[in-house]
């Protein structure tokens, strides 16, 4: 049994469906990312889990109880949210030992417990300091604190790390992932931030348009996407998807057809060339690092000019024209092409995703 399950989640606002039929389950120390655009009904889940929206339809349990009619103080539960709000006259001690004095718990506990997560969470400097007088990380940390002092079943995070800089950002996400990694419960985050998402989360759940488009752990997500949405969500810069039209088995598992105009054989792994046999029109996915630069053309390359450079640091982001689609490659800084240069390119075996017509991944 899963510390968190949603059955047929689903939730109208008028004609609106923010969240379609989601079923997931979070099991106990797992931590579900829950990743997608603007508006696709993220945080709608989320608060519905947290009790501060109610469900039109279906089910949610929490350590196998059925909770939907519970309110939030009731379902076991911490929320830590991107507006956290500390009380400002309290200092981080007592911000933390809030939620044990509403819960009647003994001063002696009380001072253990502070204590304990004012050292897991490198507060125990700023004890005696008002909010006011804190750094964002550090507010975060409080606020983070005065969640998971109260040792619930599950930990329910909306955007938690939004409001920090960018240095903050990326040292929060390492302080969160192994303070959730210590705690050992079931952990839902909301987050539009990919990167947040693939660093934190054990498991992802990409949602669109209330639907969930695929749950799996970072690795998966990223290398056999699901479909064609995940793919180009997932990833930057994002997944080249490229019509491919008059699919002609070659030998082995190599298939011929026509990208961008131009015939080309791709190196296939057997179950995509199994699951291509018959079709005649595919979607091709290759990330831009998914490319070998090739001296010249040749049966396996694609050509095309260059017609954008935006240097990244180590890499280049190359953009290419062709007579059809334009193609995005990542090189080493060292080997970008120049400017109006004609390029070829060597899509590599492994890289290689195809996508039926109705956006589904092809193959394992
Ligand atoms: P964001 O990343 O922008 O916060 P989200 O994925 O969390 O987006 P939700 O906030 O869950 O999306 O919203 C899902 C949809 O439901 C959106 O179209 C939103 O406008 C709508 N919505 C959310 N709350 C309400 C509400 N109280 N009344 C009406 N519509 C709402």
């Amino acid at each position: 049994m899963a510390d968190i399950e949603l059955r047929n989640l689903t939730k109208r606002f008028g004609d609106l469906v923010a969240v379609d039929s989601v079923d997931l389950d979070v099991e106990a120390g797992e931590v579900m990312c829950l990743l997608g655009p603007s508006g696709c009904g993220k945080t709608t889940t989320l608060r519905m889990i947290g009790g501060l929206e109610w469900a039109t339809e279906g089910d949610i349990f929490i350590s196998g109880k059925r909770v939907n009619d519970l309110k939030p103080a009731q379902r076991d539960i911490a929320m830590v949210f991107q507006f956290y709000a500390l009380y400002p006259s309290l200092t981080v001690a007592e911000n933390l030992a809030f939620p044990l004095h509403a819960e009647k718990v003994g001063e002696e506990e009380i001072e253990k417990r502070v204590a304990r997560i004012a050292n897991i969470l490198e507060l125990s400097h700023a004890m005696g300091r008002i909010p006011g007088r804190l750094s964002e990380g550090e507010k975060q940390r409080v606020a983070v604190g005065r969640a998971i002092i109260r040792n619930p079943t599950c930990f329910l995070f909306d955007e938690p790390l939004s409001r920090l800089d960018i240095a903050l950002r990326q040292e929060m996400r390492g302080q969160i992932k192994m303070l959730l990694s210590d705690l050992n419960k079931a952990s839902v985050i909301v987050t539009h931030d990919q990167i947040e998402a693939l660093t934190i989360g054990d498991r992802i759940a990409v949602m669109r348009d209330g639907l969930i488009e695929q749950v799996a752990s970072p690795h998966e997500i990223f290398a056999s996407p699901g479909n064609i949405f995940v793919a180009g969500f997932i990833g930057t810069p994002q997944m080249n998807l490229i019509a491919g039209r008059n699919l002609k088995p070659g030998d082995g598992d190599s298939l011929g057809l026509s990208l961008c105009n131009q015939d080309i054989v791709l190196p296939l792994t057997s179950d995509i060339a199994a699951g291509a046999a018959g079709k005649s029109e595919v979607t091709v996915g290759i990330r831009p690092r998914g490319f070998d630069l090739a001296s010249e053309s040749a049966a396996d390359t694609l050509s095309g000019k260059v017609d954008l450079i935006e240097p990244m640091g180590a890499e280049t982001l190359v953009h290419l024209t062709t007579d059809a689609e334009e193609l995005r490659v990542v090189t080493d800084h060292r080997a970008a092409p120049a400017f109006g240069a004609a390029v070829h390119i060597r899509p590599r075996a492994g890289q290689i995703h195809l996508f039926d017509e109705n956006g589904l991944r092809i193959g394992a």
